[in-house]
């Protein structure tokens, strides 16, 4: 944990060819002109992030196109977006370059140019491998198209292949997340995330709940759910480093623990997210404004926060609380701050947290409460 956490570019595509009932993410439905425009916006931002010199003069440790779907975007715009991205930032030889897909937006050609472009990771969302439970969340493709395409992607040449489910899906039993996670590890992945659903605003889900079409997930059968992703991945060899996130050993995701280190990280495209040097900002999360702002010269930045010393620390706090080893409370800064620090104390002694010399991390009970922590410790440096 007390390796330097370096810094990472992170590139959002802001396009899905349809929206999952329960998806809030900015985006916007792929339309081949669009992405053209956007494709040249993008460009034109990386650019302009190069000329400012706003990372400085190492090169970047991971690179990660998130979205939406990047692969919504051909493999030819892909490998432009990322030539660019090195020539402007540099690269570390050894530097993961990690691209999102639906198993459905890759075939084996485009797996083979994405490889051959310099792509090192691939993150295949799966949700389920159970086909009703993906229909009845407006989820498009199949559990044999992640079949599929995990064997297609290891023929391209991808060795460190993630897999993304979700739990608490509609209809969904402990048994048949048993045989999701069961088929799940017969593909034999490097990375496993396994999220909960949340019913978000504004999402089709959230309006099925309002209407008493679709149950609410079960909070009690998430945890069960949890629980036994644990035990079925810990036995297959599986190591959860971090919340909602399982590897092989040696296959963490270094972009992810950019995040929860206090590492830097760019973010562009519509809605990305960024902090640099104790500073974090964010563009706008409208592809018009986007391109429009972009086309005049300028950055598309709509939101910028710098972060005074005790918020800086407290964020670093509870990032690096996610992770199942815990963070360094000094290398936090927290102990320049009392409040934080009587905090910690609190939630060590309510079996939330646990301390061991100068790690701090959360007890396998205070896990189920990473968020209401979080809320706790920032809302503790404002009493
Ligand atoms: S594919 Fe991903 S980003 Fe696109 S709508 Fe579905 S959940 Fe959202």
């Amino acid at each position: 944990m007390s390796q330097a956490p370096g810094q990472g570019l992170y590139i959002h595509i802001p396009f899905c060819h349809q929206r999952c009932h329960f998806c809030a993410f900015y985006l916007e439905i792929h339309h081949a002109r669009a992405a053209e425009e956007f494709v040249a916006s993008l460009l034109t931002e990386l650019r302009l992030y190069g000329d400012t010199g706003l990372l400085g003069p190492a090169p970047l440790d991971s690179i990660y196109f998130g979205g939406g779907t990047p692969t919504t975007l051909s493999s030819q715009q892909l490998a432009t977006i990322l030539a660019t991205s090195k020539q402007m930032f540099g690269l570390t030889p050894n530097a993961e370059v990690t691209v999102e897909a639906h198993p459905g937006s890759v075939t084996r050609d485009s797996l083979a140019h994405l490889r051959e472009a310099g792509f090192t990771r691939i993150s295949l969302g799966a949700e389920s491998m159970d086909q009703t439970e993906l229909d009845r969340v407006g989820r498009p493709g199949s559990p044999m198209s992640t079949v599929q395409m995990v064997a297609a992607s290891r023929e391209a040449g991808f060795t460190d292949i993630n897999l993304d489910l979700m739990y608490g899906l509609p209809g969904q039993t402990l048994e048949s997340w048993a045989t999701s996670l069961q088929r799940t590890m017969e593909l034999t992945p490097t990375h496993l995330s396994c999220y909960a659903l949340t019913v978000e605003d504004g999402t089709h889900l959230k309006a099925a709940v309002q209407r008493g079409l679709v149950p609410p997930p079960d909070e009690a059968l998430q945890n069960a759910m949890e629980d036994l992703a644990e035990n079925i991945l810990s036995q297959t060899g599986y190591v959860r480093y971090e919340i909602s996130n399982y590897c092989r050993p040696g296959f963490a995701s270094r972009h992810n623990r950019l995040h929860w280190t206090g590492g830097h990280y760019l973010g562009v495209g519509p809605s990305a997210q960024s902090y640099v040097a104790g500073r974090r900002f964010g563009n706008v999360s409208n592809l018009s404004a986007y391109n429009t702002t972009l086309g005049s010269g300028r950055l598309p930045v709509s939101e910028s926060d710098q972060l005074t010393p005790a918020d800086d620390s407290c964020e670093r706090l509870v990032f690096g609380l996610r992770l199942t080893d815990g963070v360094s409370l000094r290398e936090t800064g927290a102990p320049s701050f009392p409040a934080l620090t009587e905090k910690v104390d609190d939630l060590i002694a309510d079996d939330i947290l646990e301390r061991n010399g100068e790690l701090v991390r959360l007890t396998s009970r205070g896990r189920r409460y990473a968020d209401s922590v979080a809320v706790t410790l920032l809302a503790s440096l404002a009493e």
